[in-house]
């Protein structure tokens, strides 16, 4: 079987592998799809001291069943499933434990069952504890935010404000059901949120792009004591810049990341049920797809982002 191997910056190669051997609780997935992570870009754009290479990464997949073995008991050979994995998978096959797989519908397509992060935003969703008729704020609306958004009007929050500067994510936070939209260069952000909320500002705020003006503005629009959701993923040195403000506001500060591997999984399961019952949408938001050997393409899309992308997914014959 072929697979993608990260050799160095720029230097994904494919290699002929044998066929994974599986173990007793393992089903050998022929994987279909495998979405590019925004976590892997700076391992390919550059060599990461620390970080050894060659990478065998990948870890947003989903295919079908070709074998399973002799311990498992909830899945056989045909079924389709999407799969919590740490690596390995931007390869034709894939040995996953039965307990990280989990059962797609007929009707979802595998390039839109990207499971990983949704079980990330799900998790983040059950822990900020949304109440009913909450203002909810996302500061940064690419694609974790946009499946954010969309759970999030699950809770039962009155309004969700969607922020961002680059206004076809707009366009789309707007179909996805985004209540109002709000480009903070240029519009007076903070008017138009106090003119909704009383001049008191948010209940909660999901701080999402994972850099300083986000987090700085997600602070800026909540109310005191309002929910401060750090889900965006923050790599190297950050500064919080106004502890002082941020403990004189009493905000509750969420730190929406995850280690604990049950509660991934129980994400994982939760998030599966959402997207086979098609209350997460995820078609708009796979705006880029590329063949294995394509894979130096993926990445490079990711990292620039031109107009109008969201995500790019490796999908297989
Ligand atoms: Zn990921």
């Amino acid at each position: 079987m072929r697979a993608a191997i990260l050799h160095g910056a720029h230097d994904f190669r494919i290699e002929e592998l044998p066929t994974p051997v599986l173990k007793e609780d393992e089903c050998l997935l022929k994987v279909k799809s495998c979405g590019v992570c925004h976590s892997e870009i700076h391992q390919w754009n550059e060599n990461i001291s620390g970080l050894e290479y060659p990478r065998f990464i990948g870890h947003e997949t989903a295919g079908e069943i070709i074998a399973v073995g002799s311990g498992v008991t909830k899945f056989k050979i045909g079924d389709r499933a999407a799969s919590w994995v740490d690596g390995k998978g931007y390869a034709e096959e894939l040995a996953v434990k039965e307990s990280r797989l989990f059962k797609m519908s007929e009707e979802l397509p595998y390039d839109l069952a990207i499971l990983e992060p949704v079980a990330c935003t799900t998790n983040g969703v059950m822990k900020a504890n949304i109440q009913l008729g909450d203002t909810v704020a996302l500061a940064g609306t690419g694609f974790m935010g946009l499946i954010l958004l969309q759970q999030i009007k699950l809770t039962g929050a009155s309004k969700v404000i969607a922020l961002d500067i680059r206004d076809e994510m707009l366009e789309l936070a707007k179909e996805l059901g985004a209540d109002v939209v709000i480009n903070p260069q240029k519009e007076d952000y903070k008017k138009i949120i106090n003119d909704l909320t009383d001049g008191k500002g948010v209940d909660v705020s999901f701080e999402i792009g994972g850099v300083q003006s986000t987090l700085d503005l997600a602070a800026d629009i909540l109310r005191m004591e309002g929910k401060l959701v750090i889900f965006g993923y923050h790599p190297g040195e950050r500064k919080i810049k106004d502890l002082g403000y941020w403990n004189w506001m009493a905000f509750d500060i969420i730190n929406a990341h995850f280690r604990n591997l049950d509660t991934i999984l129980l994400g994982s399961r939760i998030g599966m049920k959402l997207m086979n019952e098609k209350k997460i949408n995820m078609k708009p938001l796979i705006t880029h797809k590329y063949k294995l050997t394509e894979i130096e393409d993926a990445f490079k899309v990711a990292k620039d982002k031109p107009k109008g992308f969201v995500k790019s997914v490796i999908v297989f014959e």
